[in-house]
């Protein structure tokens, strides 16, 4: 477990984390959220070292998704997740790319929908999956427990939360999912969100504004 490391990659004009999870033993990892800028995400595999054995979505938005079938077909490995509940964002990506300046987006059918209890591996190690809708209705947050370490997507921010003002959100739904699935885990819990600095789930119990 000590041997999984983690490295961030902004991509897109959003700035959106997307993030490496590798074991550097094997040198064998995972990428979350390649959601554009593929020259990016290729450099930093490459100085990492690492060999990519699969695809992670935590949900179905351009800039988390819109990379993710370019990337798949180019190494030949599978997608996993988000949810099905965000198939309709994933069918709708070329369009998504297109109103925001990223013409290569693809649209996205993963080899395998997520649920919640369901585990996937990154670099050997088994992370949880947490269904968070909200955000989106799709949206997924992978936990490591051993690790206290967690990938978020949108869902939660350090002093705030992800949007829901876009199609499919629902702020209701979202607090309800914060406030059932990632409150309760422990104070040490540190994540990576998909934009800005990442914090700790006992942080945001404390003093996210959003969650009074
Ligand atoms: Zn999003
Ligand atoms: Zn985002």
């Amino acid at each position: 477990m000590a041997s999984i490391k983690v490295g961030i990659v902004p991509v897109t004009p959003f700035q959106q984390n997307c993030s490496l999870v590798w074991n550097e033993d094997t040198k064998k990892g995972a990428v979350i959220d390649p959601g554009g800028d593929l020259p990016h995400i290729r450099d930093a595999v490459a100085k990492a070292g690492i060999r990519l054995e699969k695809i992670l979505i935590t949900h179905g938005h351009i800039d988390h998704a819109g990379g993710a079938a370019e990337l798949a077909a180019e190494l030949g490995i599978p997608v996993e997740g988000p949810h099905r509940a965000d198939q309709f964002l994933l069918e709708r990506l070329a369009e998504a790319g297109m109103a925001y300046g990223m013409d290569a987006a693809r649209p996205l059918d993963p080899g395998r929908w997520l649920d919640e209890g369901d585990t996937v591996s990154m670099g050997g190690a088994s992370f949880e999956v947490l269904h968070c809708p909200g955000h989106s209705p799709g949206s997924v947050v992978f936990l490591n427990r051993p690790l206290n370490f967690a990938i978020v997507g949108d869902v939660l921010f350090r002093g705030s939360v992800g949007r829901s003002d876009i199609p499919g959100g629902d702020h209701a739904a979202l607090i309800a999912s914060i406030k059932a699935k990632l409150l309760p885990l422990p104070d040490e819990v540190s994540f990576i969100c998909g934009h800005g600095p990442g914090s700790t789930i006992g942080e945001e119990r404390r003093s996210n504004p959003y969650l009074r």
